[in-house]
C-alpha cells in the first residue's frame, strides 16, 4: 500500500494541523510504515537514522495514544518515557513534542544530566505525560524517588547504537525493568551491533521491523571528497580552505575533545567563527555553541562525534572530517548533517596515512569511492596503500544488518490497542 498524505495514516486531526503548521507535505518513508503500526499497538524495531524523519515517526502515535488513553498522570510519575542518548537530542525530541503536540494538551519534562536536578525534579513533581530523559540522570532520579515508571506505558529508546558507544546500556535495562510488561516498546538504531540485537530481543515483544537503508538518506545526495595530507598539514589545510565564502555554514568534526578545541583555537587566531561542542562543555555552552552557529554568529562549529548526534540545523554546506572516524557508519552520521531536507551538500574528509585503512572502511560501507582532492596518497609515505581504485562489491551497510529481531520471549503479550479499544 502506498500512502501519500498523513490523514491516510490515521493520523488524529490536531496533528494533522501541528503538521501543517510545520510544512510537511508528505509522510517519510518510515513515517508511512511506523505511523499505522504504532497506532494499532505494535513494538517496532526501527533501523534508521537521524535524518529519515524518524522522530515524527515515533512522537505522532505516541501523542495520539495518550491522548486517546485519556488518563491523567499520577504524581511523580510519567506515562510514556522517551531515552535519548544526549542532551542534545533530548532536546530536539522535547521540541518535536511541543511542535507536533501544540494542538493537544501534553505535559512533557526533559531530564538530563549536566544541569541542576532541581528544576527536573519540579517538573516531575505533578506528574508528565512524556519524559524524554538521559539515562544516567533518570536512574538517578529514579533511586531518589522523584519519579515511578511502574505505570509508564510506553517506551521509546532512540538511537540504541549510540548508547551502547557511550555505555549506557547497562542503565537502560535497568531502567527498562522498572516499566510495567505490559507495555508498547519501540527501538531505534542506526546500526546494529550484536548487544543491540540482543537488547531489542529482550524488550520487545513480537516486533514489527522496519528498515530504512542509511544510503538512500544521506550518501547519494552529497558532493563526498577526500584530501589526502599530512597529520600536522591539517590545521592549515583546514584554514585555507575556509578561505572560501562558499563554506559558509560549516560543521568539522574531529574524533577528540582536545582536538576540537585546538581547531576552534587556530580557527580564532585566523579571525574565524568558531565554536567547539562536545562533552566536556556545559549544558549551556552547549546550546549556545549551537544557536551561535544556527543563527549564523559563528560560521564553523567544531564537534565530536557523541556531541554532534541530534544537531539539527539546517543548510549545513559543508561537513569537514578532519579526522576520519574508527566506525565506518560514524562517517554516515557525520555527512547527514549536510544536505538535509533534500539540499545540496558537500563533504570533504581528511586523510592522513594512519586513516587509509578507515577511508577504505568508508568505502566499501558506501559503495563508493570518495574523489580525490588535490595529490593522492604520497607514495613517499611508509604507509603506502593501494590508490583506492574503486571499492569493493560488498554487502554494504544494509547486507550487513543481522535478521531477525530476536524471537525470544519474556514478557507476556500486550494487547494491541485495537483489542483494548474494542474490550
Ligand atoms: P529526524 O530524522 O527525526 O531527525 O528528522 C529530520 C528532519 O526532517 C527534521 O528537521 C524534521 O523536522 C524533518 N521532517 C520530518 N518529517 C518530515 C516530513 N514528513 N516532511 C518534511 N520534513 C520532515
Amino acid at each position: 500500500m502506498t500512502v501519500s498524505t498523513f490523514a491516510e495514516l490515521g493520523l488524529a486531526e490536531q496533528l494533522l494541523r501541528a503538521l501543517k503548521d510545520a510544512q510537511y507535505d508528505k509522510p517519510t518513508p518510515i513515517q508511512q510504515r511506523a505511523i499505522p503500526l504504532l497506532l494499532d499497538g505494535m513494538d517496532l524495531f526501527g533501523i534508521a537514522q537521524t535524518g529519515t524523519g524518524k522522530t515524527a515517526a515515533f512522537t505522532l502515535p505516541l501523542l495520539q495514544n495518550l491522548d486517546e488513553d485519556g488518563i491523567k498522570a499520577a504524581p511523580r510519575s510519567a506515562r510514556a518515557l522517551i531515552l535519548a542518548p544526549t542532551r542534545e537530542l533530548a532536546l530536539q525530541i522535547s521540541d518535536s513534542i511541543k511542535s507536533y503536540g501544540r494542538y493537544l494538551r501534553m505535559r512533557q519534562a526533559v531530564i538530563m544530566g549536566g544541569v541542576s536536578q532541581r528544576p527536573q525534579i519540579e517538573a516531575l513533581r505533578r506528574g508528565v505525560d512524556i519524559l524524554v530523559a538521559t539515562p544516567g540522570r533518570l536512574l538517578d532520579l529514579v533511586n531518589q524517588r522523584h519519579v515511578d515508571l511502574r505505570h509508564c506505558e510506553y517506551l521509546i529508546i532512540d538511537e540504541a547504537d549510540r548508547m551502547l558507544d557511550m555505555g549506557f546500556i547497562r542503565d537502560v535495562r535497568k531502567i527498562v525493568a522498572q516499566l510495567p510488561d505490559e507495555r508498547q516498546t519501540l527501538l531505534f538504531s542506526a546500526t546494529m551491533p550484536a548487544e543491540v540485537t540482543k537488547l531489542a530481543g529482550d524488550i520487545l515483544f513480537e516486533p514489527e521491523r522496519v528498515e530504512i537503508a542509511a544510503k538512500t538518506v544521506a550518501v547519494e545526495a552529497i558532493e563526498q571528497h577526500v584530501h589526502h595530507l599530512a597529520k600536522t598539514a591539517k590545521r592549515d589545510h583546514l584554514a585555507k580552505l575556509l578561505e572560501a565564502p562558499e563554506l559558509s555554514r560549516v560543521i568539522v568534526f574531529t574524533r577528540t575533545k582536545r582536538g576540537a578545541d585546538q581547531v576552534v583555537k587556530r580557527l580564532t587566531r585566523d579571525g574565524i567563527g568558531a565554536e567547539a561542542m562536545h562533552g566536556n562543555k556545559s549544558q549551556n555552552a552547549r546550546q549556545r555553541a549551537l544557536e551561535n552557529f544556527r543563527n549564523g554568529r559563528s560560521r564553523v562549529l567544531v564537534a565530536t562525534d557523541i556531541a554532534a548526534r541530534g544537531i539539527d540545523v539546517d543548510d549545513v554546506t559543508h561537513v569537514i572530517n578532519f579526522e576520519l572516524p574508527h566506525e565506518p557508519e560514524c562517517y554516515i552520521h557525520r555527512i547527514g548533517r549536510t544536505a538535509r531536507a533534500g539540499a545540496a551538500g558537500v563533504a570533504i574528509s581528511f586523510c592522513d596515512a594512519s586513516e587509509r585503512p578507515q577511508l577504505r572502511s568508508i568505502e566499501r560501507l558506501i559503495k563508493r569511492s570518495l574523489s580525490v582532492v588535490g595529490q593522492g596518497p604520497m607514495e613517499s609515505e611508509a604507509l603506502v596503500v593501494e590508490k583506492h581504485a574503486g571499492a569493493k562489491k560488498d554487502k554494504g551497510a544494509a547486507g550487513r544488518l543481522e535478521s531477525g529481531a530476536g524471537k525470544r520471549r519474556r514478557r507476556p503479550r500486550r494487547p494491541r490497542r485495537f483489542d483494548r479499544r474494542a474490550a
